[in-house]
């Protein structure tokens, strides 16, 4: 395996990616993975993407179908 493994939020937080969500609508976010992997904890939530990706939700047309994928951090 070639690729780096982001199975988890705290992958994302430990190769220094932010979360970026992209929309069929053409909506992309970007999330800090790091306050989000915190929030996830507090709130004892799963920190395993593919459930963080079925719970994300566009908040421009409100469609649950996103893809999440690493992005840099902006500096
Ligand atoms: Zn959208």
């Amino acid at each position: 395996m070639g690729s780096k493994r982001l199975d988890k939020i705290g992958d994302y937080v430990r190769h220094g990616f932010d979360l970026q969500v992209f929309c069929k609508c053409g909506h992309k976010a970007k999330i800090d993975a790091a306050a989000l992997a915190d929030r996830l904890h507090k709130q004892r939530q799963s920190p395993m993407m593919m459930f963080i990706e079925a719970k994300l939700r566009c908040s421009k047309c409100g469609r649950k179908d996103v893809t999440c994928g690493p992005g840099w951090k902006d500096s």
